[in-house]
């Protein structure tokens, strides 16, 4: 059975006032089915699932250091039912993080799985439902798959999860100075090993590798100039992200935040910035290169520039509950619904349902912002 993808311009939901957007329910939104959209018209088109929320780094701005995982995880046979369910809605991008994901055992075999996987929607909307690599007539494309690391494995791995499919890594490293990097990962000699990780993924064909900081007033803030440098020499694209308050011991500041508007003032000082087009209306970065075309940053700020209004993605956690947003008040038990034997058309109900109370946005730095029922680590970032 074909299907039309319902068209719908986001712009038409998006209620400007000024600082925040504010999103107004959709009407056609509300009327099933068609691909995943929220109740404001925003087709859910990333998940991002965690398969674990062991990690083997402790840094300083995420976890306590005392504590460990908390929540189960799950056989990968698992995750990829729940996975095939999400993509015949309309999902096309899978993104692999943790807790550490690398720590994994099966995270190889999981891409080769989530390779074999086609979208269930054509670009022009055109529903072609569940379809596999190697079939022939009318198919959808392949998934793309991204998984967010923090490198210290990924040498030995970088070449076996291409092989596997893996379309992209992204890296996070928070400094680019040996010393820094063990004091923020809490773990030593962590720095060579992220870079050898970083180097392999390049050599293998999983470049250009992106790499996640998050500055930290007082603490690595004084690297922005060397991260630039760094993009430009690694053939790296660095991509700062604002610390948000999903931390396990709740030591957020706003002070402590450093703003887009602060790094694009010390990058130009450093060197005349250009900006670059968006690849999406969606895309959450501000892309920057420099005067000379070399490098490229990008500036992720939840915090200064919310972009909820264009907010694409649900989240599955390691022991398999969705969430609809990083700063959810609760999760939604998928994963109980599916042992307990729901059936396939049973389980994408519940998905649609649950991604219908998906947020409008965050409400970081309000008075009225309640902490998300788990932190950064133990949801998957
Ligand atoms: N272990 C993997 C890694 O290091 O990339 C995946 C999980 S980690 C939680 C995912 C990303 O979240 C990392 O880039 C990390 O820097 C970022 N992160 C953790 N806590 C954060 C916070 N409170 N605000 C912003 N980013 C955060």
């Amino acid at each position: 059975m074909k299907q039309m993808a319902t068209t719908m311009s986001l712009s038409s939901l998006i209620i400007d006032d000024g600082n925040t957007a504010v999103l107004e329910p959709e009407a056609e939104a509300l009327q099933m089915p068609g691909r995943l959209r929220d109740k404001f018209g925003r087709a859910i088109t990333d998940l991002r699932v965690s398969v674990t929320d062991r990690c083997n780094y402790k840094c300083v701005y995420c976890r306590t250091g005392n504590e460990g995982a908390q929540y189960t995880e799950l056989p990968i046979e698992d995750y990829l039912r729940m996975v095939r369910l999400f993509v015949s809605l309309g999902v096309e991008k899978v993104r692999l993080t943790g807790g550490e994901p690398l720590l994994r055992s099966g995270l190889v075999e999981m891409v080769r799985e989530l390779a074999t996987m086609r979208t269930a929607y054509l670009p022009d909307g055109t529903f072609v439902g569940e379809t596999f690599a190697g079939e022939t007539g009318r198919r959808g494309l392949p998934l793309d798959i991204a998984l967010t690391t923090n490198g210290h494995l990924l040498e030995g791995l970088a070449q076996p999860l291409r092989d596997a499919g893996l379309s992209r890594v992204t890296v996070s490293m928070d400094a680019v100075d040996a010393e820094t990097f063990a004091a923020i990962t809490r773990v030593p000699r962590s720095f060579d090993k992220v870079m050898a990780g970083i180097r392999k993924a390049q050599a293998v064909g999983l470049g250009p590798v992106k790499v996640n900081c998050v500055l930290l007033r007082g603490f690595n803030d004084g690297q922005i100039e060397q991260f630039a440098e760094f993009s430009r020499r690694e053939g790296v694209i660095v991509r700062f992200i604002e610390w948000m308050p999903l931390e396990e011991d709740r030591t957020w500041k706003r002070e402590t935040v450093i703003s887009m508007e602060e790094i694009v003032e010390r990058l130009n000082a450093y060197r005349p910035l250009v900006e670059l087009a968006p690849h999406a209306a969606s895309e959450t970065a501000k892309r920057f290169t420099f005067d000379d075309g070399l490098g490229e940053i990008g500036i992720i700020a939840p915090v200064s520039r919310p972009f909820c209004g264009h907010c694409s993605r649900v989240r599955l956690t390691s022991d398999g509950k969705m969430r609809t947003c990083l700063f959810s008040q609760s999760d939604h038990d998928l994963y109980g619904r599916m042992v307990r034997g729901g059936t396939d058309a049973e389980l994408r109900a519940y998905i649609r349902r649950i991604v219908m109370q998906k947020e409008a946005r965050h409400h970081i730095g309000e008075p009225d912002f309640e902490k998300p029922s788990r932190n950064m680590v133990h949801i998957g970032g």
